[in-house]
């Protein structure tokens, strides 16, 4: 097959493990910056311009999107124009944009019956008080709607560090989100990594001392963990409703079961092929000489 791999740096680690895995496995790769993609619409033939290139319908015949958060928008583009022109990609635009957003992400898990940590959401300063109360006051988390990396979530321990917080995200226009603050996880939290429908590896984060945010990029630390049946479920409930094919589940151990806190669509490969010693990237791969087919795409324009 031939793979498109839509990444901005092919030194990366988990863009690197994806090329090996697919050459490993007899696969043709090609890592595509996609936002130096241009693409043609109104034509009859949608295609997309790389460099000096064209591809068309054919190019290819899988694309793994690795998008970045910065480049969300730009890079979703890209992935619904290779939609458009019947390549299949791993996870689908839309996908990819649902799981963006973590007021959207929590709703639809919310609705589905997967269990969330309580979530509040509001616009205006004057409902402050409001929003505190809904989720059973201080400690309480905010979130930036949009960060990554545990870059715009804040811990606020009392009322008044509330209060402070969510008014200064509120006075520069950021969309917030307030939540419980699940303090049993003590620091910790389960990536769950999921590939078709079923978790193929897991591992713990744990948060450095005095920190609550577990992101490895926060310092903090991953070991193997042995995941129960309702979390496995979970997990696996969690990516189905988001529609990704690929992703990481991310669970808090709280003291009512298990709760997802965010699911990501580019998770990284490093932490858990590093954690459990899995070939994780080859597991994708594999996922892909299965299920991908021209026109397979669920959402196509519609
Ligand atoms: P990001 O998208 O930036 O990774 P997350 O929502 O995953 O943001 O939060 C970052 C980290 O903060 C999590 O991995 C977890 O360790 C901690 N955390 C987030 N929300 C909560 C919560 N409600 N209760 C306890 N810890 C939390
Ligand atoms: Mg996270």
């Amino acid at each position: 097959m031939k793979i498109a791999i839509l990444s901005r740096n092919p030194r990366l680690y988990s863009t690197k493990r994806l090329v090996e895995a697919a050459k490993a496995r007899g696969h043709e790769t090609r890592v595509i910056d996609h936002v130096r993609c241009f693409m043609d619409m109104g034509t009859a033939n949608p295609s997309i311009h790389y460099k000096d290139e064209e591809f068309v319908p054919g190019s290819f015949d899988a694309v793994i999107p690795r998008i970045g958060a910065s480049v969300t928008f730009y890079g979703t583009a890209v992935s619904r124009q290779f939609e458009m022109m019947g390549t299949y990609c791993v996870n689908e635009s839309v996908a990819i944009t649902r799981s963006r957003d973590k007021l959207r992400s929590i709703q639809l898990l919310s609705r589905k019956g997967v269990g969330i940590p309580v979530t509040a959401f509001a616009n205006s300063p004057d409902d402050v008080d409001g929003l505190i109360r809904e989720v059973g006051g201080a400690p309480l988390v905010i979130k930036l709607l949009e960060g990554t990396q545990g870059i715009g979530v804040v811990l606020a321990e009392t009322k008044k560090a509330a209060e402070s917080v969510i008014q200064a995200f509120m006075g520069v226009k950021s969309n917030i989100l307030i939540q419980e603050f699940i303090k049993e996880a003590g620091g910790s939290d389960i990536r769950c990594f999921v590939v078709g429908d079923k978790v193929i590896a897991a591992m713990q984060r744990t948060a450095p001392a005095g920190e609550f945010r577990s992101n490895i990029h926060r310092g903090g630390s991953a070991t193997l963990v042995k995941l129960t049946p309702k979390e496995r479920a979970v997990a696996v409930k969690a990516a189905n409703i988001m529609g990704l094919n690929v992703c990481g589940v991310d669970l808090l151990r709280s003291s009512r079961g298990p709760l997802v806190m965010e699911v990501n669509s580019s998770p990284g490969l490093a932490g858990i092929e590093e954690a459990t010693k899995k070939d994780v990237a080859g597991m994708i791969i594999e996922f892909i000489e299965k299920n991908a087919k021209p026109n397979r795409t669920r959402t196509k324009g519609g």
